[in-house]
């Protein structure tokens, strides 16, 4: 079974490949010579995840996935959400994004936080969607060298460390994508199955 991973994100192709079973080939944009960037303009992750999974889908005729993932935090009523990336800004700066949340958060006692995934999949003339949640706290100062956008200031419950310090190898067994990928994986082996 062959599969697009509608992303111009190498780093988030390889860490799928990595989940994959041989029989299912993960190819990327790259691969089907696709350069052009698709536009999120969706409202909620699940718009965009599905946006560019049925774009790729008509397109190419080729069948796909996509995901899309954001911070919700829950003193601002789920904020960044599918903003989270141009939070502070089109620049998409994961530091000013940082402080402009920190700012906000500077009155409230409550610090809970989540980031959620969205896998859209197109295949077998079906478009389905997988969620993953990680649940934790954020923090106001910024701990750790790994990641990206707000893993410094994010600390999974069960553990007393942030994303960045944890590391890409916890992190891809406890992460929101990880979570995602994991269901939509167990669905594609039981339709194997079928
Ligand atoms: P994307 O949909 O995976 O590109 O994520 C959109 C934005 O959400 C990123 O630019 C980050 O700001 C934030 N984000 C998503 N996943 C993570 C994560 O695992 N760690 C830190 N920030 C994340």
């Amino acid at each position: 079974m062959e599969l697009i991973f509608a992303t111009h994100n190498q780093h988030k192709v390889e860490e799928l490949k990595k989940l994959f079973p041989p029989y299912i080939s993960i190819l990327s944009l790259a691969d089907i010579n696709c350069t052009q960037e698709i536009e999120e303009t969706g409202k909620t992750l699940e718009e965009n995840a599905k946006l560019k999974a049925t774009f790729i889908k008509y397109k190419y005729g080729l069948d796909c996935f996509s995901d899309d993932s954001g911070l919700e935090i829950e003193s601002l009523n789920g904020a960044p959400g599918v903003y989270s990336a141009r939070y502070a800004g089109k620049s998409k700066n994961d530091d000013s994004n940082i402080k402009k949340i920190w700012e906000e958060l500077k009155e409230k006692s409550n610090t809970k936080a989540q980031f959620r995934t969205v896998i859209a999949a197109s295949f077998n003339n079906n478009l389905e969607l997988f969620e993953g949640i990680v649940k934790g706290n954020l923090i106001f100062e910024k701990r750790g060298e790994k990641g990206f956008g707000y893993d410094p200031i994010f600390i999974p419950y069960g553990y007393d460390k942030t994303f960045a310090e944890l590391g890409d190898v916890v992190k891809n067994t406890i992460s929101h994508r990880a979570i995602a990928a994991q269901y939509f994986l167990n669905r594609l082996i039981n339709l194997k199955k079928a």
